[in-house]
């Protein structure tokens, strides 16, 4: 049995003060105990804040990115030590908007997973088509391509720490949601990925998320589909009783 996992991106949203109250409102709101794993993706500037709301509950704290390099030259980014040292679990890697504005690459964020993975947090890594790619027939190419290079070098035993979100760029902060078919197909693809590198019991064990316009309207029918084991939430993050709603929509 796979436990859904629901997180929330807030982006570059919510400065200090507005994080630590939408943190507590999220928690004052939250009852869903061990049915789901809950993580906000908060900005750097924003976890001391955040990790003293959320610490010791169910809550698990996330970041937006992470550097490859323990240390060094390397203006404005977080090393993995950073992270780990403040209280952070997760962390979301490969993001649409990190590949379209910020020259991320397949092998910049295989780079990036594996000194997540290595340095003990857990990634979501994002994978997903253009809207061109899609009306081109080559979504399947492009989420095998990415998923494939993302994965070089990482063992079978670091799965467990490791999350796909199938985020069709498409779907991310349009309103235009994928259908629950369209986004259980494909991530039944990115199983089935999983599958050939791995084993058939890695890729059962597997959580790939849906992330793309999911709000507390579609979140229900979405999570409900087999292939489908929780969500990345952007815009309905931001929003408390939005995003409670997402989390008692987990299965
Ligand atoms: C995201 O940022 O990963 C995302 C899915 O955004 P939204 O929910 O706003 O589409």
């Amino acid at each position: 049995m796979r436990k859904q996992v629901i997180a929330g991106n807030w982006k570059m949203n919510m400065t200090p003060s507005k994080a630590v109250v939408l943190a507590k409102e999220i928690k004052e709101k939250n009852t869903a105990k061990d049915k789901c794993d809950i993580v906000i993706c908060v900005p750097a500037i924003d976890i001391p804040a955040v990790y003293e709301i959320v610490k010791g509950t169910n809550i698990k704290l996330g970041a937006q990115n992470v550097h490859f390099a323990p240390s060094g030259a390397f203006t404005g980014e977080l090393s993995v030590e950073m992270l780990n040292e403040s209280g952070v679990e997760y962390v979301i890697i490969g993001h649409s908007e990190r590949r379209q504005y910020f020259g991320e690459t397949d092998q910049s964020v295989n780079k990036r997973v594996t000194a997540a993975l290595e340095g003990g947090l857990k990634v979501i890594l994002c994978v997903g088509e253009l809207l061109e790619e899609r009306e081109a027939g080559k979504t399947t190419q492009v989420v095998d391509t990415q998923t494939r290079e993302a994965l070089k070098g990482i063992s079978a035993s670091a799965l467990k720490n490791l999350i796909i979100a199938y985020e069709p760029v498409w779907a991310i902060g349009t309103g235009k949601v994928a259908t629950p078919e369209q986004a259980d197909e494909v991530c039944g693809i990115i199983r089935n990925i999983i599958a050939d590198l791995y084993s058939k019991s890695a890729a059962d064990e597997f959580i790939i998320q849906y992330g793309g316009s999911m709000n507390a309207k579609n979140a229900k029918e979405l999570l409900a589909m087999p292939n489908i084991d929780g969500g990345l939430i952007g815009g309905a993050s931001l929003k408390s009783d939005d995003f409670t709603v997402i989390i008692d929509s987990a299965q």
